[in-house]
């Protein structure tokens, strides 16, 4: 199973992604982390992405391509892969399409979680995450125990620098103008399957993995 998860930042990717990767046994491949990972290790490429991940903004497509396209060469994408926040534009699309037509890999679907603006703001300006595990929750649709406490591993909760109002409205700018072109551009290719994100997490599942058999 060769995956896209598409949707605004708040649809619920993240948590979606988890679930699908281990029903189909696949590896779950986000940009998004894996520039937070660098970030968080002081690597030269987390120096690169920090200024872009905390505006809210589009790492360059050079960088991104390339972090990816290593990525698909790891042994474990051979049963597939699911990747959520890649691609993010055309030029992103158009450059995995090569990749994956040179390894013989096609597509086989690309999901997009549909959710209105209204409620993407609710769920991100009260997103936290933990900063040892990245856990999500949210301060009042999904509480931890204990205030700034994870409940997975106990770690500190805390609010992603891009998760604030003004980087909430650039994000949702960027996905509109560069992200949402995508959709056609799938959709002209067959693979296009389109689900709500709102709703319960268990639910979204069950219509997910639905909507890909
Ligand atoms: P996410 O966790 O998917 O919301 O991504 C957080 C941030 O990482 C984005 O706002 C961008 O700054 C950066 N990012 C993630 N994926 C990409 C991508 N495919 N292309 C460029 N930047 C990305």
């Amino acid at each position: 199973m060769r995956l896209i998860l598409v949707g605004p930042p708040g649809a619920g990717k993240g948590t979606q992604a988890v679930h699908l990767a281990a029903h189909f046994g696949i590896p779950h491949i986000s940009t998004g982390d894996i520039f937070r990972a660098n970030i968080k290790g002081g690597t030269d490429l987390g120096k690169l992405a920090k200024s872009y991940l905390d505006s809210g903004n589009l790492v360059p497509d050079s960088v991104t391509n390339e972090m990816i396209k290593d990525r698909l060469s790891h042994g474990d994408t051979a049963s597939g892969f699911l990747l959520d926040g890649y691609p993010r534009n055309v030029e992103q699309a158009e450059f995995l399409a090569e990749v994956l037509l040179k390894n013989l890999t096609p597509l086989d679907a690309v999901l997009e979680l549909s959710i209105p603006n209204e409620e993407i703001i609710k769920r991100l300006s009260g997103r936290r995450v933990c900063r040892n595990c990245g856990a999500t929750s949210h301060v009042i649709f999904d509480k931890s125990k204990v205030d700034g406490v994870c409940d997975n591993c106990g770690g500190e909760l805390y609010q992603r620098e891009d998760d604030k109002e003004e980087v909430v409205a650039n994000r949702l700018n960027v996905y509109k103008d560069q992200t949402e072109p995508i959709i056609d551009f799938y959709d002209k290719h067959g693979l296009l399957r389109v689900i709500s994100a709102v709703g319960d997490v268990s639910e979204i599942s069950t219509n997910a993995i639905a909507a890909l058999k």
